[in-house]
């Protein structure tokens, strides 16, 4: 009798344990993912405001690590940091480099864009755009027979690149990655958080927005700038998921002198603004770095030509708004984001 009652004493105490654990095994599978609190970090970096939040991590290493890699990369592609990479190929007298696989590797997608473009989109533009201060809170029109001496060295066809070997017909021939180099450092960022298993991330290089995934099972609502209003006043919100959406526009890095309106897309033939009627370019693609070189190359081959290219291209979308404000968008867009 004694032992019987012991026997369902100890089934009843296995019982409870494997009850015990199969209930905290169940509290922990259903835990919704989103129990973790975000977290986030928004530091000045590539002359930007950079902003980088976590949805699946909370661990702080990871967003230092993402920011590290802003400064890796600025290193190598900043056309003014006088220690950067870039730098010293700009003002070398010789005309042959070997270059780090990093500089090669963007120097080739900003010569394809500028071949693809005949030269509206030229990474050579730095002999000109070296004369332009878009940033000052007293801007100055450069002189402009700088600008016109100044245009006989932009030419992407100065430039050959042979795996890390560049060459450049002279020495004045300089390079400048403005146009594309956000859009390679935010495909990196996200390949690294991808390699620690963050699964739920949004990179925002001052306005290049990458997102990571999805939030949490939820898109992300991202708002489109509309060009010339207040910040935050938005053209459109897009639900994206795992996408890069990047602008060019013509009304953050600009001044006016005079009655003339001046912005920061140069074009490479005359040395000054593109007058083309174009307020901004948004583009929506897998890959940050086709994005970022599309919304400016898009930008410098105009409306018409700029949508045809852009609707002959699989998985890239665009947004073109003029300067009446009329939205033009691309063929299949409405049918990837509505
Ligand atoms: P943001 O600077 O806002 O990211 P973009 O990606 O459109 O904007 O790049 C503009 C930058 O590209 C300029 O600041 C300059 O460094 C460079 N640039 C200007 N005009 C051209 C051009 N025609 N082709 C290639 N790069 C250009
Ligand atoms: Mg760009």
């Amino acid at each position: 009798m004694k032992i019987a009652v012991q026997k369902t004493f100890i089934l009843r105490c296995i019982l409870l344990s494997l009850l015990l654990v199969l209930g905290i095994y169940i509290y922990h599978t259903s835990t919704p993912s989103n129990k973790i609190a975000p977290i986030t970090d928004t530091r000045f970096s590539l002359n930007t405001i950079v902003s980088i939040t976590l949805y699946d991590s909370s661990d702080r290493n990871i967003l230092n690590e993402a920011f590290a890699l802003c400064d890796k990369y600025e290193a190598i592609f900043s056309r003014t940091m006088q220690s950067s990479e870039l730098y010293k190929l700009n003002h070398s007298h010789s005309t042959t480099y070997h270059v780090s696989n990093e500089l090669a590797s963007l120097i080739e997608t900003g010569l394809y864009y500028s071949s693809i473009s005949k030269g509206a989109f030229d990474i050579s533009i730095a002999p000109v755009s070296q004369l332009w201060d878009f940033t000052s809170e007293e801007p100055i029109l450069p002189d402009s027979d700088k600008v016109k001496h100044s245009l006989v060295f932009v030419g992407y066809n100065n430039f050959k690149l042979k795996n890390t070997c560049l060459t450049k017909k002279e020495p004045e021939n300089q390079i400048d990655l403005g146009a594309v180099a956000k859009g390679y450092i935010a495909d990196k960022i996200k390949d690294y958080l991808l390699n620690q298993g963050v699964k739920s991330a949004l990179i925002n290089l001052g306005g290049n927005i990458l997102c990571v995934g999805d939030k949490n099972g939820k898109p992300f609502h991202i708002g489109v700038q509309a060009p010339f209003k207040e910040r935050n006043v938005t053209l459109t919100t897009l639900d994206i998921k795992n996408k890069s959406i990047v602008t060019s526009g013509i009304y953050e890095r600009c001044f006016t002198v005079g009655n003339q309106f001046y912005h920061h897309i140069l074009n490479p033939r005359t040395g000054y603004p593109y007058e083309n009627d174009l307020s901004s370019v948004t583009i929506l693609s897998d890959k940050s770095l086709d994005g970022d070189a599309l919304s400016t190359t898009c930008f410098a081959l105009g409306l018409k030509d700029g949508l045809k290219y852009v609707n002959s291209q699989n998985d890239i979308d665009a947004i073109f708004v003029d300067s009446r404000g009329t939205i033009h968008y691309s063929k299949h867009f409405k049918k990837h984001y509505s």
